[in-house]
């Protein structure tokens, strides 16, 4: 840029220090996503319970759809980040897809499985608009380099967990009360996320000028003929991928939501490692084998929703004196630990960083996948106890919250700090869309697998062989079914440990 042109809006939101040292968007972009997750945690706090206890769904089915719905949620972003960096910027993506997520949550509270099933759909696809997007323009803040990326995330991460927080509180608190009930539940969901797009629309002008714009004829007439090669391969590697991976799931799994993933992925696989070469290539495989490694943390960590609340709903003692606890309100745990726990992560990598032994991202990860097994061990005890036919302490559940916090510090908020990092400008979005996609398998892995949840008083079930037979034998108790965790993930753990190696090899250029 010549010394004499006016710097960009974008330009003077990077060098920005107003906001504790950051950009005073990231303060605007806390409370946006803050209300989002508000309404998605409280309404997820509600949901595998409103279908057990109120509509008397058995334990499978629910988890069943519990997974599918979560990992729609997590999959659309995908499609919600192509879509942004190519056509609509970021910044109108998220208010169409705020508007659609507090209209599912407001249909939800009508009764009437037509509703239930609209309102969910709503929340899926605002979700696809939303969710990706806002961690992105995080992301947008910074210039490439900038060092205090990292502390945005966390600050932002905070946000997330700040929703994720009262959510749960709030509409659990109207759900399981005897005036309000489960609807008052889902539709405070929908007013948190009409307060966040409000004040989102407010402020945007003043707080975000520059960030999350799309792309403008005037940039892409600037370097039309590449541009429009580029785009030309780009929906032709697509397409390619999208077929092969709709083959493929198909021949795998045989049903429709395997070939919608399917299709998903392999679409995104071609057009990014396709559509790159030399180190960014090499930094676009590194992403795909960590989101990989992931699949296995969240499938573990999202039991939070199902099993963990089961557990928490039917074998775990919530009195505290007269006062009965809304089961509900444990699924916020995790969330004030990490607001408690996340700005404690980020000085200890800071101090780390200054010894010159912080350790890298992938390392960080293989850390992250020890601390949820670790977690998992304390509802292997407790809910040996449960077994006995005692209700047991909440501890036991606050003891794993803990620890699956550790791990989710030490892989969450830096995994949306890598990806804006080793992700290729042009992919950014789509590349975020990536890291959700593995939170969609893994929700959806999370659902089957909770779908053995042990209940009190079950019939025990005909036994299935393979890998299914193993998850069964090991669910008979609540002791065996929460070990299924501590081994997945310890696995996973020393899995991705040998592979650090190799991951740093393929994003030397970014020193991640
Ligand atoms: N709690 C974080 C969020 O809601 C991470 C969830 C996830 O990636 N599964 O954004």
């Amino acid at each position: 840029m010549l010394a004499s042109e006016p710097a960009s809006a974008r330009a003077v939101a990077n060098a920005d220090r107003s906001f504790f040292g950051h950009p005073r968007g990231l303060g605007m972009l806390f409370m946006t996503e803050m209300w989002e997750r508000f309404s998605y945690y409280g309404m997820r706090a509600l949901l595998v319970l409103y279908l057990v206890n109120a509509l008397k769904w058995d334990k499978a089915s629910a988890a069943n759809l519990y997974g599918t719905y979560t990992m729609l949620v997590y999959l659309t972003p995908l499609i919600g980040g192509y879509i942004a960096d190519r056509f609509i910027g970021t910044h109108r993506s998220l208010l169409i897809g705020g508007l659609i997520i507090a209209s599912g949550h407001f249909v939800l509270a009508f009764p009437g499985m037509t509703a239930f099933y609209s309102g969910l759909g709503l929340v899926v696809i605002g979700t696809g608009f939303f969710k990706a997007n806002v961690s992105t323009m995080v992301g947008q803040l910074y210039e490439k380099g900038d060092t205090r990326r990292d502390a945005g995330f966390t600050f932002f991460y905070m946000g997330i967990n700040t929703g994720g927080f009262l959510g749960p509180i709030v509409c659990g608190y109207f759900a399981q009360s005897d005036q309000f009930g489960w609807h008052w539940g889902f539709a405070a969901a929908g007013v948190g996320m009409l307060a966040g797009l409000l004040m989102y629309s407010l402020g945007k002008n003043t707080y975000l000028a520059g960030i999350g714009d799309a792309p403008t004829a005037v940039s892409r007439a600037a370097d039309a003929t590449k541009a429009s090669i580029a785009d030309d391969a780009s929906t032709r590697n697509g397409i390619i991928g999208a077929v092969a991976g709709a083959a493929v799931a198909w021949f795998l799994s045989g049903s429709l939501l395997g070939v919608l993933v399917g299709t998903i992925i392999g679409a995104a696989l071609a057009i990014t490692i396709l559509g790159t070469q030399g180190e960014e290539r090499k930094r676009v495989i590194a992403l795909f084998i960590v989101a990989f490694f992931v699949v296995f943390f969240w499938a573990a960590f999202e039991q939070a929703g199902s099993s963990m609340s089961l557990f928490a709903d039917k074998f775990t003692d919530l009195h505290l004196g007269s006062f009965a606890i809304p089961s509900t309100w444990m699924q916020s745990v995790n969330s004030l630990f990490i607001i408690i726990f996340a700005p404690v992560f980020a000085a200890l990598w800071l101090a780390l960083g200054k010894r010159k032994s912080e350790p890298s991202t992938p390392l960080k990860m293989a850390i992250g996948l020890t601390f949820i097994g670790l977690g998992f061990l304390f509802l292997v005890i407790g809910g040996g106890r449960a077994d006995t036919g005692i209700k047991v302490s909440p501890l036991w559940l606050i003891g794993a919250f803990l620890f699956h916090t550790f791990g989710e510090l030490c892989l969450s908020p830096v995994g949306l700090s890598y990806v804006t990092r080793v992700a290729p400008a042009r992919f950014a979005s789509l590349m975020m869309g990536v890291w959700f996609l593995a939170n969609a398998v893994a929700n959806k892995l999370a659902g089957l697998l909770a779908g053995y949840t042990p209940l009190p008083g079950e019939a025990p079930a005909t036994l299935q062989t393979g890998i299914g037979g193993w998850v069964q034998q090991m669910s008979a108790t609540n002791h065996g079914f929460f070990m299924i965790f501590v081994v997945t993930s310890f696995i996973a753990a020393v899995a991705m440990l040998l592979c650090v190696p190799l991951l740093r090899r393929l994003t030397r250029t970014v020193n991640v």
